[in-house]
């Protein structure tokens, strides 16, 4: 298949365009570089079956005709969310309705990565598919809440009145090698810290909780997705919840780090839990996650380190 990925250069996408090469496809990338990084396509810039085009697709493109989209752009961290607000917005609307209308055009297969943020601070635990979500429709996370509401809306309004054959993930916290270690996110600011010998930060008393998934399970469940015909949207996350303090515990454990723990402000709307219910994905798609936060983080590790040296090195 030809298939096009948007959002690229970035962690999630640039482990999809290996996983989707790595089947034979021929792959398109696309993207603006506003929070990934050209070090991300390095590696495939060798393989024949990788293009890349950069481009923002809040602008109409067209690079071909193709046979499947995978919908990764947006910024998704949220200090990268929140210094590019409007872009977000922008990116969930205009560029989705884009890609949308791009994927109609050439009767092609879609897919919407949306988010746990969806559900907001969720007051139902685990969060189901079913639930319609608790987002403040004004407060600084809204920017990227209700972009990505609004970007599943679109992408229902397409599979019902155009047949577009549309699917939508809700992704929850992922990690793993290449997530941006300047992003702000808890496992890359607790890892960069306890590595540098320095005070991990935990916002407000650390009990509110996150379930974090391993990237190669969570870009195994999005492939397992893509060929369904689901069009209604479907968890892909790790179900066992951690609070940050506990996370903490382990980056310091897994690093070896003496660090210590600094205590800062909560943000504004922080979600106070977070835990998939999978129960779809599993009858749906047999997929569970199989690697463990204390596997995962191991296996980060040898990255992490290796960004370190790098930024000491200049
Ligand atoms: P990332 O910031 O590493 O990647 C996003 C990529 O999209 C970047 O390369 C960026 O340059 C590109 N991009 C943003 N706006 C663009 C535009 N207008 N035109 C072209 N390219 C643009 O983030 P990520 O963690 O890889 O997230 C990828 C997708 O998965 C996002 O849509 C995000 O909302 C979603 N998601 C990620 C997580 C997670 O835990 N990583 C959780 C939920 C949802
Ligand atoms: N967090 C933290 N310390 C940090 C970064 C984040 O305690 O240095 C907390 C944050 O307040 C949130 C959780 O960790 O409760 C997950 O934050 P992240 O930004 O990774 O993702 P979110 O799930 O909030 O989008």
């Amino acid at each position: 298949m030809r298939i096009v990925v948007t959002g690229a250069a970035g962690f999630l996408g640039s482990h999809l365009c290996d996983a989707l090469l790595a089947e034979g496809h021929d792959v398109v990338g696309v993207d603006n570089f506003v929070t990934g990084s050209a070090g991300n396509l390095e590696h495939m810039a060798r393989d024949s079956r990788f293009g890349f085009v950069e481009h923002d697709i809040c602008e109409p493109f067209d690079v071909g005709a193709f046979d499947f989209l995978f919908q990764f752009a947006s910024p998704a961290s949220p200090i990268d969310y929140i210094e590019h607000g409007v872009e977000t917005l922008k990116v969930g609307s205009v560029g989705n309705f884009n890609c949308l209308e791009y994927a109609r055009r050439y009767n092609a297969g879609f897919l919407l990565a949306s988010t746990s943020e969806c559900y907001g601070d969720p007051l139902e635990h685990p969060q189901r598919e079913t639930y319609w979500g608790n987002v403040n429709p004004i407060g600084p996370r809204s920017v990227y809440d209700e972009a990505k509401r609004f970007a599943e809306a679109s992408t229902m309004a397409f599979f019902r009145y155009h047949g577009v054959n549309t699917r939508i993930v809700r992704i929850f916290n992922t990690y793993g090698p290449r997530l941006q270690v300047n992003d702000g996110r808890v496992i890359s600011n607790l890892m960069k810290q306890a590595l540098l010998g320095e005070d991990m930060t935990i916002y407000g008393d650390g009990k509110q909780t996150r379930s974090f998934c391993y990237v190669a399970d969570e870009v195994e469940g999005i492939l397992r997705l893509s060929r369904t015909e689901e069009h209604f949207p479907t968890n892909i996350g790790n179900p066992k919840e951690f609070t940050i303090l506990e996370c903490a515990e382990l980056v310091k454990e897994v690093t070896g780090s003496s660090s210590s723990i600094r205590f800062e402000p909560m943000p504004q709307d922080d979600p106070k839990q977070r835990k998939p219910d999978i129960s779809k994905a599993k009858s749906l798609l047999g997929w569970e996650p199989r690697v463990s936060l204390e596997e995962g983080l191991r296996m980060s590790l040898p990255y992490f380190s290796d960004c370190l040296a790098a930024l000491r090195a200049g």
